[in-house]
């Protein structure tokens, strides 16, 4: 339930003030911009910040009062930020900061104990094979029976690649596939995936565009597609057959 304004708290402006003065100078307490009820005979008051550096900020004087008590007491007194207020960006974790162009030679990136990207190999991404997830003795048979790598992607780090890929500038909404003559599935310079992204992706291997030795969907394309051949009108010119000079010579020099 919400509380009720206590009435001698909230005309208690000139106590806050006192407090807030008392706190930060005088010379940094501006206007008074409002009360904000917090619980039963409990109020904060806010005026305006003038200290610089905090534009836009308020001074926070939060009153509180005893039953049957008139005079308040001062609970805390805080700069907390305004609509306006210039705050520091929201942290972020650095493994969700890394890029991929962040990450130079000998620069190691370890991955979270719980990366819900990738699950141990003898799992099959299944909610309902979780519970096997730590369970020592399947893993010591998996190690004995010599099963492979430690662990492998996980639906979610699978279907997340392929999000990747597919809205990437390898994906059949690039500007380069969009004028394409031909998809990447007809391609003969594609190379096929195998495993459960195959069909949807594959890689290219033509030297001669960018996409070259990157993967790319199947509906992605370019102008290096190995259909593509020159109009009839636009083939080179044939040369002539070459003339054989018998009747002159031309000295050859040798450095
Ligand atoms: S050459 Fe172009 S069309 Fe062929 S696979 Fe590579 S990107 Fe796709």
């Amino acid at each position: 339930m919400r509380a009720r304004p206590d009435a001698a708290l909230v005309s208690a402006v000139d106590d806050a003030r006192a407090a807030a003065v008392s706190a930060g100078g005088a010379e940094h307490v501006g206007e008074h911009q409002g009360h904000r009820v917090e619980g039963e005979r409990v109020v904060s008051h806010l005026f305006a910040s003038s200290r610089p550096g905090y534009r836009g900020w308020q001074w926070s004087v939060t009153l509180a009062r005893a039953p049957r008590q008139k005079v308040p007491t001062v609970d805390e007194v805080v700069l907390v930020p305004g609509a306006d207020a210039v705050v520091a960006p929201a942290w972020v974790p650095w493994s969700e900061r890394v890029r991929p162009d962040d990450v130079g030679p000998g620069d190691l990136v370890p991955i979270r104990v719980d990366d819900p990207r990738l699950v141990p190999a003898w799992l099959t991404g299944d909610p309902a094979t979780e519970a096997l997830r730590d369970d020592t003795a399947v893993r010591q048979v998996s190690d004995e029976l010599g099963l492979g790598r430690e662990q492998v992607l996980s639906l979610e780090g699978r279907d997340s690649a392929a999000e990747r890929w597919y809205d990437s500038d390898r994906g059949p909404a690039a500007p380069i596939a969009t004028t394409a003559p031909g998809r990447c599935i007809g391609c003969g310079f594609l190379v096929r995936l195998a495993g459960p992204l195959g069909p949807l992706f594959g890689v290219c291997a033509n030297a001669q565009v960018a996409d070259d030795g990157s993967v790319v969907s199947l509906d992605h394309g370019c102008g290096g597609h190995s259909d593509v051949r020159l109009p009839s009108n636009r083939q080179p010119e044939k040369l002539p057959d070459p003339v054989i000079d018998t009747m002159s010579h031309e000295p050859l020099v040798w450095d």
